[in-house]
């Protein structure tokens, strides 16, 4: 996963007369829905309102790991290179 977003949305229906057309208009919702891009393809799901405290601790546990993983990485070059400055010695 490339990046999540979890964004909420309110619609407009087909139905005339729906407080949805009203003036100011009452749209429907919210609707929740994650955003995310895997293997270079995006891709939107729809989200229970009940999945919500689940599905936030979720993107927010991969965010904590997304960091860790940078982290670990530049720590994993820094190493090499001063391994390899200590092999020239
Ligand atoms: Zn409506």
């Amino acid at each position: 996963m490339a990046a999540s977003r979890l964004s909420t949305q309110y619609n407009v229906c087909g139905s005339p007369g729906c407080r949805c057309k009203a003036i100011p208009p009452v749209k429907h919702g919210p609707y929740y829905q994650v955003s995310y891009t895997r293997k270079g393809k995006s891709s939107t799901k729809f989200v229970k309102k009940e999945d919500l405290p689940e599905v936030r601790k979720q993107l927010k546990n991969y965010q904590r790991m997304k960091l860790l993983m940078e982290k670990w990485i530049d720590l994993a070059i820094e190493l090499s290179i001063l391994r390899l400055a200590k092999e020239a010695e």
